[in-house]
């Protein structure tokens, strides 16, 4: 049976069940294509509203169970996310310009993180600690409530996914509000596996909207901690609202990475390595290599190899065609990125490949001779576009890379894998990869980003057990305490 219907949702969100939203509807188009695959509804306030009264009133019952009883749920997510993986799989291609191999990674990971966050169900939840006076005195791990997620539209599913199924372990309710351009592989297929796994009805709520719904869930009094994925602007305001709202808001932000080839580098490594950080789904996530700091020894060539690179790769509809790179998201996207490619050239860098377009397919692009002020190297592009600039010192490439107001992710390509951790050491950001480019993703290790990238908070591991609970400072004693007055 097939799990995914968009007769489903034909103008309607999840709230435990597919109902008319108040907020009207969207369509759903493929980006390759231009064609509508079905029609959403979208949330305002009042929608919002709904939902966190309705998640808030389903949640007790679903703390008190056993912890066996949510582990189970999460552990048949997992289960019907590799069951349901090619239906998943071909929405994430063609809703979201996924090529398969992409749509595949996110599923292994959405599989992951549900597996993940069934084990997290079993941790120990507190500690005893030590005291002065006769009684136990403990920590106790207890859910926050409902937690309200926001995500964005480039890796939908697993953005989503790596919040809700941890705040569900942990006996929490979830409001997901998917990007809207995303809304069914980013929300629905959440809702669907989670459906069929047995989540009782209620815990989970999804609702496609724009920033306004966004706005409406960090600031609902019954949310109060809020985790959202997306650009720093949007981040900026979130947290400002939930500072405002004294509320918790778990802040995964922009990047502009820099991938660091030292002069002893393999350079058709660091070649093959750095196209997948700058091209990998047409540049749209976080962890893109946006900086290619590179030896002045090998500079010349790196570029002219890269470039080589460029040209040879296939992009193309992700649906039909065996090709490397997708569409864009959207016209927007598009036209913000060959703005900032085009202002690049004319601020004086050199265009070593790419920089066309048609409709929202953009070449890899590859742009040589840039500095502090060419716009697609000090700005995240968030787009296939490689800066390259070169170094003469490495403390030089440590001054370059560290000078950015993001800190997400950092490559060091060299020969010597202890002097790339010693150089790595000295550069600000939330994970580095010595002999790696910088997008990488595993659903056990703790993601997040320093400076401008976020709040230093992070999913993943361990971390997303002090994302989702609140620790309870518990004393107990066999009989009344007695004081001097
Ligand atoms: P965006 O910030 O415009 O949107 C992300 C989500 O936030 C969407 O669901 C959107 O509707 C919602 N939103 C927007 N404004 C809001 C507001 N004021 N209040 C509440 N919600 C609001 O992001 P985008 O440009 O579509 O996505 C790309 C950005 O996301 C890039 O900057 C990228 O680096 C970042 N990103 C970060 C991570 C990470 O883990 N650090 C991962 C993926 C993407």
């Amino acid at each position: 049976m097939a799990l995914l219907d968009p007769e489903d949702w034909n103008g309607r969100a999840w709230f435990g069940r597919w109902l008319r939203t108040s907020g009207g509807g969207t369509d759903v188009v493929e980006p390759a294509t231009g064609a509508v695959l079905g029609r959403v509804g979208l949330a305002d306030a009042s929608d919002v509203d709904r939902a966190v009264r309705g998640a808030a009133e389903a949640r007790p019952a679903w703390a008190a169970a056993p912890f066996t009883e949510r582990a189970a749920v999460l552990r048949r997510a997992g289960d019907l996310f590799r069951a349901h993986a090619d239906e998943v799989g071909d929405w994430l291609v063609r809703e979201a310009g996924n090529i398969p191999g992409k749509a595949d990674f996110e599923l292994h990971v959405a599989a992951q993180e549900a597996y993940e966050a069934a084990a997290l169900a079993s941790r120990p939840v507190g500690q005893v600690l030590a005291t002065e006076v006769p009684r136990l005195s403990c920590t106790r791990r207890v859910p926050v409530g409902v937690v309200g997620v926001i995500s964005p539209f480039n890796a939908a599913l697993i953005l989503a996914i790596r919040s809700v199924a941890p705040a569900l372990a942990l006996g929490n309710a979830v409001v997901l509000k998917p990007d809207p351009r995303t809304p069914v592989c980013g929300g629905f297929a959440i809702a669907r596996v989670l459906q069929e796994a047995g989540l009782p009805e209620g815990l989970l709520h999804v609702l496609p909207g724009a920033a306004g719904a966004g706005q409406a869930l960090v600031a609902h009094p019954q949310v109060p901690v809020v985790s959202f994925t997306g650009s720093t602007r949007a981040g900026r305001a979130v947290g400002e609202a939930a500072g405002r709202h004294l509320k918790r808001a778990h802040l995964e932000l922009g990047g502009n990475s820099a991938l660091l080839v030292l002069a002893d580098a393999d350079l058709d490594a660091a070649v093959d390595a750095a196209a997948w950080g700058s091209f990998f789904h047409q540049g749209q996530i976080c962890m893109t290599t946006g900086r290619h700091l590179v030896h002045e020894s090998v500079y010349d060539e790196y570029v002219e190899r890269l470039a080589a690179k460029a040209d040879s790769l296939a992009v193309g509809d992700p649906a039909r065609e065996r090709v490397h790179l997708g569409p864009v998201i959207d016209e927007g996207q598009c036209d913000r990125i060959h703005g900032l490619v085009t202002a690049s050239v004319g601020a004086g860098a050199r265009l070593a490949a790419g920089g066309t377009r048609r409709g929202l397919f953009y070449r890899p692009t590859v742009l040589a001779g840039v500095g502090d002020d060419t716009p697609a190297y000090a700005q995240e592009v968030f787009g296939p576009v490689a800066p390259v600039r070169s170094f003469s010192t490495e403390d030089e490439a440590v001054a370059l890379a560290a000078a950015s107001e993001y800190g997400l992710s950092l490559g060091v390509v060299t020969r010597d894998a202890a002097r790339g951790l010693e150089l790595a050491a000295r550069i600000p950001s939330g994970s580095v990869h010595v002999n790696d480019q910088t997008v990488n993703d595993e659903a056990v290790a703790p993601f997040g980003g320093v400076a401008a990238s976020g709040t230093g908070s992070r999913f993943g591991g361990d971390a997303n057990l002090e994302a989702f609970t609140e620790t309870r400072w518990t004393t107990l004693r066999s009989s009344t305490a007695s004081y001097p007055f």
